[in-house]
């Protein structure tokens, strides 16, 4: 529908908001939307694929990548656990005249935001912290110790969802995917 230059949206959120369920049902809309494959350090999970959900770099070719400049914006997201979206996808399928749709942390948002400007649209995926603390540990991927590092994170990285264009509180998972979808449509019809 959209073929001019592509768009970019960028959502972040903490983990266990919801954030892949609101993802995945954007990508489904008629909005010609790409969704940017990240690359990082830290281990793949059982359900993961390569080249799908991530690419999964070992520390030293992460940092090569770092030093070759192939990086748009990158993190040390947990400790030794580095996050990173590469140039060249992006590029191409910008001008192929594809929207991204990235899932990135707070501050590669930001950096995203400030490179790409009124072409983007940032959006904050919020939930009660008690809510998220009960879906994150249901969902029983991380070591208690990965657990609670992730939930500090959360309450750091909540401190700066004013800094986004939209913030949805998802209370409601289906209130908050037509919300997410209704953005991104008045977004890309701009
Ligand atoms: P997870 O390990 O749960 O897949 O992701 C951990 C965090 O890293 C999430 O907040 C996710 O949005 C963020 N993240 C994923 N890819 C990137 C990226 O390319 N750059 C940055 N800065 N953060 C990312």
């Amino acid at each position: 529908m959209y073929f001019k230059k592509g768009k970019v949206i960028i959502i972040s959120a903490p983990s266990g908001s919801g954030k892949t369920t609101i993802a995945r049902y954007l990508l489904k809309q008629k909005f010609n939307l790409k969704f940017s494959i990240s690359a990082c350090t830290r281990e793949k999970r059982k359900n993961e694929i390569h080249g799908v959900d991530y690419f999964f770099l070992k520390t030293d070719d992460f940092k090569r990548n770092i030093k070759e400049n192939n990086f748009l914006e990158w993190e040390e997201v947990y400790l030794n656990s580095f996050y990173g979206t590469l140039k060249k996808d992006v590029e191409y399928n910008l001008k192929l005249g594809y929207n991204i749709l990235f899932d990135i942390d707070v501050k590669g948002a930001m950096s995203l935001k400030k490179h790409f400007g009124k072409d983007s649209c940032s959006i904050y995926i919020d939930a009660p912290i008690n809510i998220i603390e009960q879906r994150l540990s249901e969902r029983n991927t991380e070591t208690n110790k990965d657990l609670i590092l992730r939930l500090e994170k959360i309450k750091q990285e909540s401190l700066s969802k004013i800094n986004f264009d939209v913030i949805i509180e998802n209370l409601d998972l289906h209130e908050a995917k037509e919300k997410a979808k209704k953005c991104v449509e008045n977004f890309l019809k701009k």
